[in-house]
């Protein structure tokens, strides 16, 4: 009986290997919130390069307004001056257009120095975009580099594991024990047996009976802990 709960322990050991493996691939996620977090720089930046676009073209418009009116007033300020309006009416509705132009063009004077003032601002804010999304980006790819040489290591390891795994369960002739094994490894989640170290059970770390010892001694059938329920092996010679 010793011999097979000793394969059984070797088996086990294997079984501890392969878990500690796969919960390492499961774990590699931390490119993951380094992908949201690209995704989030990302979208500031566009935000940022349409803002800065709109306010350019704002600037574009107000010019080409500027220049209109500028125009306008000249003629009108040339035909005053000439002398060829003599109609006082005409006069008068002459003065009132360049005054309203004069408004209109210090309007647009003051909305453009807001909006030049407003171009700057949008440019850094552009440039910090950039820096945040391309910082993050080298992260992201950084990231995903470490976890995919990583993710290829771990699933080598598992293929030789398990390769292992199978010389492990070839040793073992004894079914019902290893049926038994799986099913108490499964309710354990962890282990499914135990050795007995110090007179404890090496799973749970309470004190094994005299009784139990005494049987572990006789070695004539498989014994369990009366705490956790692994079956145990007591390693003596
Ligand atoms: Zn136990």
């Amino acid at each position: 009986m010793r011999d097979q709960l000793r394969a059984l322990y070797e088996l086990q050991a294997v079984d501890m290997k392969i878990t500690s493996a796969t919960s390492k691939i499961a774990s590699l996620t931390g490119s993951k919130e380094l992908r949201a977090k690209y995704s989030a720089a990302k979208l500031a930046l566009d935000k940022a390069d349409k803002a800065l676009a709109a306010y350019e073209a704002e600037v574009r418009d107000c010019e080409l307004q500027l220049k209109s009116i500028e125009e306008k007033r000249n003629n009108f300020q040339k035909r005053l001056y000439s002398g060829a309006i003599t109609n006082p009416k005409e006069l008068s509705s002459t003065e009132k257009e360049i005054e309203m132009l004069k408004a209109k063009q210090g309007e647009l004077d003051e909305r453009t120095l807001e909006l030049y003032d407003l171009v700057e601002k949008a440019k850094e804010k552009v440039e910090t975009s950039k820096n945040i999304t391309q910082t993050v980006e080298t992260q992201a790819r950084k990231a995903i580099k470490f976890e995919n040489t990583e993710k290829a290591r771990l699933e080598e390891e598992l293929v030789e594991l398990n390769k292992l795994r199978e010389a492990e369960m070839s040793n073992i002739t004894d079914k019902q024990l290893l049926s038994k094994y799986e099913a108490i490894r499964k309710h354990s989640g962890s282990t499914g047996m135990a050795r007995v170290v110090d007179g404890r059970c090496e799973g749970c770390h309470v004190a094994i009976t005299s009784y139990t010892i005494t049987n572990l001694i006789k070695d004539s059938q498989v014994e369990m802990c009366e705490n956790c329920g692994r079956i145990l092996l007591l390693d003596v010679e």
